[in-house]
């Protein structure tokens, strides 16, 4: 018999532990915190001993990666796109993704035209969540995250 913990037994003490400093922290506020545990890099079974674990939300950064781990893992995951997205993966992240719960951040009209073309596409029938980014200091943005339409507010 072993003594070093299953990573699996791992994964869910440690997720118990930060939802249980998230409760304490957060208790006087009366707000609810949703935690959001970025599961990008890791293995669909790693996500798998996190879900195990009574946690629904992930976030992914790679649009291939998340289409590929939400058709193996369980249907009621509710993935969020985080970071940097790029107009023409769009359509595709919001069609190929039918789980796809909320796209953080759509930084671009251009961007949520295409997010809605790929809801139709995909056929969902639940609205998608974006969050707005809004870029209110006039600061430049980085090379990476260059669109032919930024800020068209
Ligand atoms: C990867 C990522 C994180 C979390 O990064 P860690 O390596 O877990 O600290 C947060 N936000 C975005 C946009 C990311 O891509």
């Amino acid at each position: 018999m072993s003594t070093i913990p299953r990573t699996q037994d791992r994964i869910g003490a440690n997720l118990h532990s930060i939802l249980s400093a998230i409760k304490s922290a957060s208790s006087p506020y009366q707000r609810p915190v949703r935690l959001v545990a970025v599961s990008k890099l890791f293995p669909p079974e790693d996500i798998q001993a996190a879900y195990d674990a009574g946690q629904r939300h992930f976030g992914e950064n790679y649009i291939q990666e998340l289409a590929g781990k939400a058709s193996a893992l369980p249907n009621d995951i509710k993935w969020h796109f985080i970071g940097a997205l790029q107009s023409n993966k769009c359509k595709a992240l919001a069609e190929k993704v039918p789980n796809l719960w909320c796209v953080e951040t759509v930084d671009s009209r251009k961007k949520a035209h295409l997010l809605e073309a790929g809801t139709v596409a995909g056929g969902r029938e639940e609205s998608l969540r974006v969050f707005i980014q809004v870029n209110t200091s006039g600061e430049e943005r980085m090379p990476l995250e260059y669109d032919d339409d930024v800020n068209p507010v």
